[in-house]
């Protein structure tokens, strides 16, 4: 079977262009253009890759940024009173902290200090209780931006069996609850499988829509997929790649070339889940602006 290629590159360029048509309707209409922030501690070089594709997102649909870059052996109580300072700011929209954070830094308290109405990140506990009650809220980044790759290409998820690998926070768990509630996409019967799951196989081999994300590399093989199931990839793993000019290549959480032919749908890596990562992104900062303006 050929899969059909569910391309988060072509999807997040068409939700961007859409934005930029909305900012410039802002513009020309005198009403606040949205602002988002970031913050980057210390100099790891995958955060900074992330940071730099945010704010060059940011100047492609007509946003103000800021990056605030902080060194990595800033103490907690400084990099809080830095967050307070976005806080304060009526300038900035909304803004994320890059995570992760250094060692000696509780990540938990850094997220509770990010004021709920600027949280476009949606990690925040205010965020993450309002979208389990279906309120207006910003969504978890990752997880929207997989629920508008699923919307975009059409794809089925009333009373599918959808199987997510990984519970984390800021996946796994909230992909759960967006793929359960009662929507489009949505309305799936979902199976959040984690590392004591027992017998993972069997289960995803019952997927109808698989959402892996437990970040190991290639983790996801040809045995543990039904014929005609949709795969959506959202590890990132750089891998060491002399023969790459960036000295490393990109490999998700799926063996790609063995899955990809029993798939209807499937996700690559890169190009995939990552780029609309930044897509929802920058439609929770614009959201900002409607919700707080
Ligand atoms: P995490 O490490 O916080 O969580 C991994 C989860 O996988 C855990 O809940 C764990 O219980 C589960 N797990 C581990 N081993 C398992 C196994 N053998 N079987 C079943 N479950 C198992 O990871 P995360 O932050 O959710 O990220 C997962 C992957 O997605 C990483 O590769 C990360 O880099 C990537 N990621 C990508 C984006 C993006 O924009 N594309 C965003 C966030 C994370």
């Amino acid at each position: 079977m050929e899969p059909t290629i569910v391309s988060g590159k072509e999807v997040s360029n068409k939700v961007k262009d859409d934005i930029a048509l909305e900012v410039e309707q802002i513009k020309v209409n005198g009403g606040k253009v949205p602002h988002l922030a970031a913050i980057l501690v210390g100099d790891d070089g995958a955060s900074r890759t992330y940071v730099n594709a945010k704010v060059k997102a940011c100047e492609r649909v007509g946003f103000g940024s800021t990056l605030v870059k902080l060194d990595a052996d800033i103490s907690e109580a400084d990099l809080l009173t830095e967050v307070q300072k976005l806080n304060n700011n009526p300038e900035i929209d909304g803004y994320i902290v890059q995570l992760p954070l250094p060692k000696h830094i509780d990540e938990q308290k850094v997220t509770e200090a990010i004021a709920p109405e600027k949280d476009v990140d949606g990690f925040h506990p205010v965020s993450l209780g309002k979208m389990l009650l279906d309120l207006p809220s910003f969504l978890p980044a990752t997880p929207a931006g997989i629920v508008e790759m699923l919307r975009h290409y059409n794809i089925p998820t009333e009373g599918k069996h959808c199987v997510v690998i990984g519970r984390s926070h800021i996946v796994g768990s909230p992909m759960s609850v967006l793929m359960a509630r009662n929507a489009y996409p949505g309305n799936c019967t979902v199976t959040i499988t984690h590392s004591r799951t027992q017998n993972l196989k069997e289960i995803t081999n019952q997927a109808d829509i698989l959402i892996v994300a437990l970040g190991k590399p290639e983790f996801l093989t040809a045995d543990m997929v039904k014929e005609g199931a949709t795969v959506i990839d959202v590890g990132i793993h750089r891998i060491e790649d002399s023969s790459k000019k960036s000295g490393f290549r990109l490999l998700g959480d799926v063996k790609f070339d063995e899955v990809a032919p029993k798939c209807a749908f499937i996700s690559p890596v890169p190009g995939g889940v990552g780029p609309m990562t930044i897509a929802s992104l920058l439609k929770n900062t614009l959201l900002a602006v409607k919700l707080n303006g």
